[in-house]
Formats: C-alpha cells, structure tokens, sequence
C-alpha cells in the first residue's frame, strides 16, 4: 500500500543523498521546507513529493515530518524499576548508602535474574509501545545487568526475542563490562569478558560496550575491549567521562570507537580530537539532568565539528526516560542547541551510531519510509517540554501509532 504525506509545514531532509552523518556544525543545512513525500508499496521512499494516486493519504497541514526518532542508548531489557533510590537519592541519602542497602546496578542484577523470561519481555515491550508513541521508530538494547556470563548471554537472547515483539528496528549491544561483579576484579572479569565473547557476538550483537569509572573499569580496560571489538568485527562503544575525568577518550580514538557516551567530564584537550574523528559523541542530558550531574561542553564538542547524538540511556536507575522529545527538550536547554542540530542529533547521526545510516535516519529517496508526524512545527518540541508532539508515527510507509485527535488526517484515497 502506498501512502503519500500531503501539505507538511515542515519535511526535514538533509543537504545531500547518502551521508553516513553530518558533522553537527553543518546542521544548518538542513532544510525544513514545507511539502509532501510519497512511501511505495515496498515500504521506502519513493519521492519527495505528494502523489494524488497514493492507496493512503495523510494531511500533514500545520505539522512537521520528520525522519522516524532513533534511540542508539538504552538498557532494554531489564527487570523491574529503581523508584525508591531515586527518592533516597534526591533527599541526599548517600550514594554509598544505597549501594550498601543492595541498590545499584546490583539491583537490576538481581531483578533481571529473578524475573522470568517472558515478564521481562513484556515489560521491554511495553515501553517499547511507549516509545512508539513518543517517535521512535529504532533503538539500541544492551545487556549489562547480567553480572555473569550465563547473564549476560541471557541478556543479549532475551534483546534478539524482543525484536519480534515490537513494531521498531532493534540492535543489540554486549556490555559486557558494566560493573564488577562480586568475587572479581575488573581485570579478572575482564578475561571473562575475553572469554564470552565470541558466544556475545553470536546473538546478533553489533557492538561492545564498557563503562569506565572510577567505581567500574579503567581505560586499560578499555584498551583490552577495544582489541576485542576488533577481533570480533564489531564496534567499540564506551560509557566514558561520566562522573570522573578518566582521558578515555584518546584510548577510544586509537580503537576507532563507533561512540563515545555520556562525556559530561570531558578534559578540554580531548575535545578537539574528538571531533575531528569519525566518533560519534553521544550526550545524555536525562541522565545529567536525573543525576544532578554536570553538563557536557556540547556547544564546544558542535563548534569543533564533532558528530553529535542524543539518547535517551534509558535504564531503570539513573535515566528511566524513555521520551526522545523530552530528551530534545532537556538538551536544547542545558547544551544551547538549536532546533535543526538537535533533530539531526536523534535521527541521521543517531542511526550512524547503530550502523543503520545507510537506510535510516533521513527523509531521502531509497531509505525506509519511517516516518514521525509532529502536531506542530518542529520548533515546539523543545519548547513545549513535557507535551509529547508526535500526532502520528508510520514504520514502513505504514500507520504504525496514530494519536486519536490525528486519526482524522488519515484517510483512504478518495
Ligand atoms: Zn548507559
């Protein structure tokens, strides 16, 4: 069924067909003209144009079109929520305290471990539903809550299964060094992680991942996984400069990490290196705003060319959001992006992240026509923040979610 888009206030597309990103300091040209675009039968874009002979055809008056959101950062599937600690944390009860209590990521650990497969599964679908509803039509799953290596593989299973339960695209992430586990040391887990390995990738992960922190790995650690994603043809990403100053991202550099997460401590010399590399930097301003953590140098890291992303992280503990329009929101204000560089940074070089820019990301002719219909012009989701402006969301050229006061806009060819 072929679907054509009429009379959009705003289609954003990029300056040029085929980029595998665009540096944010060109955001700027990107365009947000008003127009139409036509979805084939075979689910891609087959013009940017309106067709009167479409089998579906959506009025977009008034509203903006948008390039389906993509999520390359979040913790799915995990098992349960960390309510209680967020309220412990925010009264001022220490980070050692809760740890202490069994809080943490040892919580998650436990949770996940009790939890049966299917709850699990439903509880990632549902928030993929919810997901759905606030525009995004791909993101990323990483293990990470698994603390063994029977956990972790479990883990990564459980991502792949999800992916015939929910409506987007997935991928899957191996983080594998996420903390500790009880009786290790980071170096002798990480020869666990040397030796499940190859079982990861087998379960269709397309990427390793770390995180290095005073309180978890270090940038040896870092270097060691970096030979590993290597060896195994899949890329590096890393949780870096997150709480503590770790200069991890020249390490990273060296191992031509696909990205470079969180980076809310960076050290002013990597900045430079950084962006003028092929790695994306992926902030996460949920989890700085969630954590009272402070701001990474956004503005910096855009000015000098870097590939800038934003992600939700959404994980039961430091980022149980799951809203990328909040996300636009939050980061609009505390990195003093505009409109057009934070667009591109949850659609073409978020999916650069995931290795999905090729077909994804972009409103451009050939790639898969999912597509985000905005209530309003794409100003308002930042500015509107807390109100969710997806009026409707189509994976595939195809109805996907339509909000109820948008149903009206789609109608059958007369
Ligand atoms: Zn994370």
């Amino acid at each position: 069924m072929s679907t054509s888009f009429d009379n959009a206030a705003q289609v954003l597309t990029p300056p040029e067909p085929n980029l595998p990103y665009l540096r944010t300091n060109r955001a700027g040209e990107m365009r947000l003209d008003p127009g139409g675009l036509t979805a084939g039968e075979d689910g891609r874009i087959a013009a940017l144009e309106a067709t009167r002979t479409a089998d579906l055809h959506v009025d977009a008056t008034d509203c903006a079109l948008l390039p389906g959101l993509v999520d390359c950062h979040t913790h799915l599937p995990f098992a349960g929520w960390r309510a209680q600690e967020y309220e412990q944390k925010v009264t001022g009860v220490p980070y050692e305290e809760i740890a202490r209590a069994g809080g943490g990521i040892a919580s998650s650990a436990r949770a996940l471990r009790e939890t049966p497969d299917d709850a699990v599964l439903q509880q990632a679908a549902d928030l993929a539903t919810e997901m759905l509803a606030h525009g995004t039509t791909t993101f990323e799953c990483k293990s990470g809550y698994g603390l063994s290596r029977d956990g972790e593989l479990r883990a990564l299973k459980l991502a792949a299964e999800l992916r015939a339960r929910v409506r987007q695209q997935t991928t899957r992430t191996a983080l594998l060094a996420h903390a500790v586990p009880e009786g290790y040391t980071a170096k002798t887990w990480m020869d666990e992680v040397e030796a499940m390995t190859p079982a990861a990738v087998d379960t269709g992960a397309s990427a390793l991942d770390i995180f290095v922190e005073s309180i978890a790995f270090d940038v040896e650690d870092l270097d060691r996984l970096g030979k590993l994603a290597a060896g195994a043809g899949v890329a590096l990403r890393a949780h870096v400069e997150q709480f503590s100053t770790m200069r991890s991202v020249p390490v990273a550099l060296r191992h031509d990490a696909r990205s470079l997460d969180h980076l809310s401590a960076i050290h002013p010399d990597d900045i430079g290196p950084l962006a003028s590399s092929n790695t994306a930097a992926v902030l996460l301003p949920g989890a700085e705003f969630m954590g009272a953590e402070a701001t990474a140098p956004a503005r910096d890291l855009v000015d000098a060319g870097a590939i800038v992303v934003l992600a939700t992280d959404a994980n039961p503990g430091t980022s149980p959001v799951f809203s990328l329009p909040l996300i636009v929101g939050l980061g609009v204000r505390r990195y003093g992006l505009d409109t057009r560089e934070a667009l591109l940074a949850v659609t073409l070089n978020a999916a650069y992240v995931l290795d999905h820019a090729h077909d994804l990301g972009s409103i451009e002719v050939g790639k898969r026509a999912d597509l985000v219909l905005l209530d309003s012009p794409s100003e308002h989701m930042a500015y509107r923040l807390g109100h969710n402006p997806v009026a409707a969301v189509f994976i595939a050229g195809q109805p996907a979610y339509v909000r109820s006061d948008a149903e009206w806009r789609i109608t059958p060819a007369p």
